[in-house]
């Protein structure tokens, strides 16, 4: 159906986005100097310049790069073909993959109630809802499976478990012994699951709408001296799409990923100690074996080392072969952020060669 996308390259695509400057960034002074684009005044480029106080400059070229005045409609263009693949059986991630603060929720999530302001997961799915109605005149038929898990500390959390004591843990400063232990089983057949994980079947926006609102409730959210509201943990919305042609028997099984990392600052800046401490080390392994496992695939590699993180266990089946993978890296552009942005930069720019 819309199989030509993502034939001139490899299976992978990074787009940059660079946030606005906050209200309270631009009181101290201006910083939006940091970062340009050769061809300031659009909206969507190809490069992004940082410049240092010392003088230096570095450029990073990318599928994309939206400025700060690219709007939510403005990005979700720039994808709503590879969210479509979906529909035709791709499997498909979107990551959103930079530090604290530089846009990553927004991106992928937005306001989901404020028409102009839903980012990719809103969008994505009354997409695919619009398109799978409009496809039933060709005699296919789709059910769509939604599920959101967070994985905080290597451990898998259900989003949408209902239960009492899961709302508990969430509110444990530890961390918590989750209620119930969630493993992904990867089954001969290729099949993967996580074992007692909501799965809700959804065939409308309101509904996905209110999943969306639950999971918001039981995210788990810590405090670093960034961010009082940083997001420790990786969330993952999936969307499970089954297509049956009753005319034609053909079938489609596609899977659309829509992945939230957390923040991918370093150890030093958020001042981590302790449980904080522990939180980043376990974001920092499973960021870099995210990138490993993008690096062997992009390198052809025997060995594809998923096992090494519960990202990458999961996302497998997703990750390699004919799935598409997309990676937005999102960069704050105020001064203080300079060597945030461009450790950020270079893990996509590594992304971005394969
Ligand atoms: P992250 O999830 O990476 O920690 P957020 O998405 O929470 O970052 O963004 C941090 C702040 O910047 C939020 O207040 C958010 O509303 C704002 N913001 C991020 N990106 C944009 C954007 N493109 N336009 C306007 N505001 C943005
Ligand atoms: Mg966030």
């Amino acid at each position: 159906l819309h199989n030509t996308i993502q034939e001139l390259k490899g299976n992978i695509r990074v787009f940059c986005r660079v946030r606005p400057l906050l209200p309270d960034e631009e009181d101290s002074g201006g910083d939006s100097a940091v970062v340009q684009y050769p061809n300031s005044g659009e909206l969507v480029g190809h490069a992004i310049e940082l410049f240092q106080p010392q003088g230096q400059k570095y450029t990073f070229t990318f599928d994309k790069v939206f400025g700060p005045e690219a709007a939510q409609e403005d990005v979700f263009i720039e994808i709503s073909q590879l969210v479509q693949s979906a529909l035709d059986g791709y499997k498909v991630c979107i990551f959103a993959y930079g530090q604290t603060g530089s846009g990553k929720t927004h991106t992928m999530l937005g306001h989901p109630d404020n028409l102009d302001q839903r980012g990719v997961i809103p969008r994505s799915v009354e997409q695919i809802f619009q398109s799978s109605q409009a496809l039933q005149a060709q005699g296919w038929k789709f059910t769509m499976q939604a599920s959101m898990l967070e994985i905080y500390n290597e451990t898998i959390r259900d989003l949408l478990a209902n239960s009492r004591r899961t709302s508990l843990d969430s509110q444990r400063s530890d961390g918590g012994t989750p209620a119930k232990q969630h493993v992904v089983k990867h089954e001969p057949n290729g099949n993967t699951f996580v074992t007692d994980l909501t799965i809700v079947e959804v065939s409308s926006w309101k509904e996905v709408s209110s999943l969306l609102r639950r999971a918001a409730q039981s995210r788990t959210v810590g405090k670093t001296a960034m961010n009082d509201h940083s997001s420790r943990s990786h969330c993952v919305f999936t969307l499970r799409i089954t297509g049956t042609n009753e005319s034609t028997e053909q079938q489609v099984h596609g899977v659309l990923n829509l992945i939230d990392l957390a923040g991918s600052e370093r150890l030093s800046r958020s001042c981590a100690t302790g449980e904080r401490l522990k939180e980043t080390q376990a974001i920092n392994k499973s960021l870099s074996s995210l990138g490993d496992v993008i690096l062997a695939i992009g390198n052809k590699e025997n060995h594809i080392p998923y096992r090494n993180s519960k990202l990458t266990y999961l996302l497998q089946p997703c990750l390699g072969g004919d799935s598409k993978t997309l990676m937005f890296v999102n960069i704050a552009p105020d001064s203080k952020s300079l060597n945030e942005s461009l450790c950020s930069l270079r893990f996509a720019a590594k992304v971005n060669a394969c």
